[in-house]
């Protein structure tokens, strides 16, 4: 099947939005096997819509357009769409239901230009709208099928993954069902990672196998054709070993679950109590860790100790250490951690000291950490690391690290 992709929006073509919606389809639609030739991006424009509508109508099996479904003037996908395949708008019952509820839900009055988001194209198959209002559409013209979603990522892509995803399948005449499995990497690039597995990634056709890297992690997607769920379920779990056999020690996590919520779910189910000892992290530690509900049967507490006569006094680091060996260090690290986990009787501690920068201190680069941990392995630990990258990026990175030392000890 060969797709092509219409986003509708004046925004998009004034680079005033960003197209996260066409990068999102093509890459879903990819991991179902369909084809992306063509992506064309046209304003809230009638006559262009139409252009753009026989152009891709010559050349592609399906045609998803996003945008343009709202209740207002320039939304004029519908009406486009309605005549481009010559039919007509009428009312759907069940669409009303969900916008009238949808207002009452919000105790606010609902005007007539809302009613117009019930009206669907005559003969289309309406796709339910859960986060929204405007209900999305498939129309059938000759061979090829016009697929309408909202132009709002968090209402198209339910809508994309929920709702047309299993009529795509049907109409490629596959009685199968599909699904994904994600695994998450830290500590390894994703070149490293594609190098490392690339004859996988080339050969794997069920389940396909695709790496996405963002902010220092990378994450393959395993996705499976199947009919049956255990059968999926035995093609997932023979690929992720094949993959773990070789890259396991970056393995830290599944699905959408970040390096912190791993952490905090490795120490609850361990009944393990941390504290913390963070300089340039400023606390962010601390905070990220506590956003969790539940924290309190985990976290002791810890102490921002920015500057080195806090270090010092407050934290307990000695004098001569600081002196011999500077606050950026092995040793420093150590003592931090160490003084933490005594002071607020935590079964483990962790500590961050180093460079943020953008200058150097105590002569040594902006990017030059050390993660002190303490309680987990007979001796204390201290990892020195060089990172890239501004304050925000060493920070972050910075703690996604502690985090992966501590889920990895
Ligand atoms: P609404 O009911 O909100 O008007 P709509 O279906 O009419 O929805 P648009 O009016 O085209 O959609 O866009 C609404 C908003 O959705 C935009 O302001 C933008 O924030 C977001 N959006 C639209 N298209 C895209 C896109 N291609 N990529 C990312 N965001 C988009
Ligand atoms: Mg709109």
């Amino acid at each position: 099947m060969n797709a092509e992709l219409i986003s509708v929006g004046s925004e998009l073509l004034l680079g005033q939005i960003v197209n996260t919606n066409a990068a999102f389809l093509s890459q879903e639609l990819a991991l179902l096997g369909v084809n992306v030739f063509y992506q064309t991006t046209v304003g809230d424009n009638g006559q262009r819509l139409t252009s753009a509508l026989e152009l891709a109508n010559s050349r592609s099996d399906l045609i998803i357009i996003t945008g343009g479904l709202g209740p207002t003037k320039d939304d004029l996908t519908k009406e486009t769409v309605a005549s481009f395949v010559n039919s007509k708008l009428v009312h759907h019952e069940e669409s009303l239901h969900n916008i009238e509820s949808y207002f009452q839900k919000r105790n606010r009055p609902m005007s007539e230009n809302n009613r117009k988001q019930a009206l669907v194209i005559e003969g289309s198959h309406v796709l339910h709208n859960y986060f929204g209002m405007a209900p999305g559409m498939i129309v059938s013209l000759n061979d090829t099928k016009i697929v309408m979603l909202p132009g709002p990522p968090q209402e198209m892509k339910p809508m994309f993954t929920n709702e047309l995803v299993p009529q795509l399948v049907n109409m490629m005449g596959e009685q199968t069902s599909i699904t994904s499995r994600v695994l998450r990497f830290f500590g390894i690039g994703e070149s490293q990672l594609e190098t490392d597995l690339l004859d996988l990634i080339e050969s794997q056709t069920n389940p396909t196998i695709a790496p996405l890297a963002n902010e220092g992690e990378v994450t393959l997607r395993l996705t499976v054709k199947h009919a049956d769920p255990m059968e999926q379920k035995r093609l997932l779990d023979e690929t992720e070993e094949q993959i773990t056999k070789r890259v396991g020690q970056y393995l830290y996590g599944y699905g959408e679950t970040s390096l912190m919520e791993q952490l905090f779910l490795q120490l609850q189910e361990k009944h393990c109590t941390i504290a913390t000892a963070e300089s340039f992290t400023g606390g962010k530690f601390s905070g990220m860790l506590t956003a969790f509900p539940g924290s309190s049967a985990i976290y002791r507490g810890g102490f921002v100790s920015y500057a080195t006569d806090v270090k010092e006094k407050v934290l307990g680091v000695s004098n001569e250490l600081i002196r011999t060996y500077g606050v950026i260090s092995h040793q420093c690290a150590i003592e931090m951690a160490q003084r933490t986990k005594e002071q607020c009787g935590s079964d483990i501690a962790i500590s961050f000291t180093g460079v943020a920068g953008p200058t150097k201190q105590e002569g040594k680069e902006p990017g030059t950490i050390f993660i002190g941990v303490c309680g987990l392995t007979p001796e204390p630990m201290a990892y020195k690391l060089n990172l890239a990258g501004n304050r925000a990026a060493i920070t972050d990175r910075a703690i996604k690290y502690g985090c992966f030392y501590l889920l990895n000890e």
